[in-house]
C-alpha cells in the first residue's frame, strides 16, 4: 500500500518498535499540539485559537507540562483571557446564587436542575484544549490503522510488534465494532490478544528479573532487558513514556 500523508504518522508509529505504537503517535501529537500553542508561532495571540484555549482551558496534566514548557508569557496571556471568562460566570453564580434546599432522595431526583453550578465547574476542569486536539487525532490514527490492516505488509508489522499498552488496546478494541474491515476480523482478534498476551509476559518477566536483581546474589548478573522495566511496565499498563524529560522550549 503506499505511503499517504496521513499513513505517515502510523507507519512511524509501528516502525518505532517500542511497547506501544499508539503511544508514541500520542507523544507526537501532544508535542506538536503544545508547540502549536505554546511555542515559537505564538498561536496563542491568534483570535480563533484563543477562543479555543478561553472555552475549553486545560487540564491538570496540561497545565504542568505547560508550566515545565516554559513560556510564562504565553502561558500567562493564555490564562488572563481564561481568568476573564472564568470570572464573568463566576459573577453572575455569585449574583444568582440560591442556597440549595436539603431534599429526600427520591425530590431531590425530581427537582434539582439539570445544570447545577458544580456540573458546569467538573467540566471546566476536565475539558482541555490539548487533550482535544489529541484525542482529535487519535480517533484518525486509529481509523487509518483499520484502514492500513488491509494490506498484508502492515499487518506484518503489527505482528513483528510488541502490542500495545492496555489504554490504546482498550480503545482500538472499541474501534473495531464500527471500524474493523470484515475481512480481517478473525487476524485482528486472534492477532492482538496473542500480542498482548505474549506481550504482558514478556514485559512481566523484565520487571520480574529487575526486582530479582536487588538480590544481592543477583548484583553481578546482567541486566538483560530489565534496566527500563519498570518504565516500560509503567506504559504498557495506563500508557505514556514516565522516563520522558518535559518537553521545555527551544
Ligand atoms: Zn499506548
Ligand atoms: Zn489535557
Amino acid at each position: 500500500m503506499k505511503e499517504k500523508i496521513y499513513t505517515i504518522p502510523v507507519n512511524d508509529g509501528f516502525d518505532a518498535e517500542g511497547e506501544c505504537p499508539f503511544c508514541f503517535m500520542e507523544r507526537q501529537a501532544e508535542q506538536s499540539a503544545m508547540r502549536y500553542v505554546a511555542g515559537p508561532g505564538a498561536s496563542y495571540m491568534e483570535p480563533d485559537v484563543r477562543a479555543a484555549t478561553d472555552r475549553a482551558g486545560f487540564c491538570r496534566c496540561h497545565m504542568k507540562k505547560l508550566y515545565q514548557y516554559g513560556n510564562t508569557l504565553g502561558n500567562a496571556l493564555m490564562l488572563q483571557t481564561y481568568m476573564a471568562g472564568l470570572l464573568k460566570e463566576f459573577d453572575w453564580e455569585v449574583d444568582n446564587l440560591k442556597i440549595p434546599e436539603k431534599k429526600g432522595l427520591l425530590l431531590r431526583k425530581k427537582n434539582q436542575p439539570e445544570d447545577a453550578y458544580w456540573k458546569r465547574l467538573r467540566q471546566r476542569t476536565d475539558s482541555c484544549y490539548l487533550c482535544d486536539k489529541i484525542d482529535y487525532n487519535m480517533q484518525r490514527y486509529m481509523e487509518t490503522f483499520f484502514y492500513l490492516i488491509r494490506d498484508e505488509q502492515f499487518r506484518q508489522k503489527v505482528e513483528n510488534g510488541k502490542g500495545f499498552c492496555l489504554d490504546h488496546f482498550a480503545l482500538l478494541l472499541r474501534m473495531a465494532e464500527d471500524k474493523l474491515p470484515s475481512g480481517q476480523t478473525q487476524w485482528f482478534y486472534e492477532t492482538v490478544y496473542a500480542k498482548m498476551q505474549s506481550n504482558l509476559y514478556r514485559v512481566k518477566e523484565d520487571l520480574d528479573w529487575l526486582v530479582a536483581k536487588y538480590d544481592f546474589r543477583n548484583a553481578g548478573k546482567p541486566w538483560g532487558n530489565s534496566q527500563d522495566a519498570l518504565q516500560r511496565t509503567m506504559q504498557k499498563l495506563t500508557g505514556g513514556f514516565p522516563a520522558d524529560p518535559p518537553l521545555k522550549q527551544d
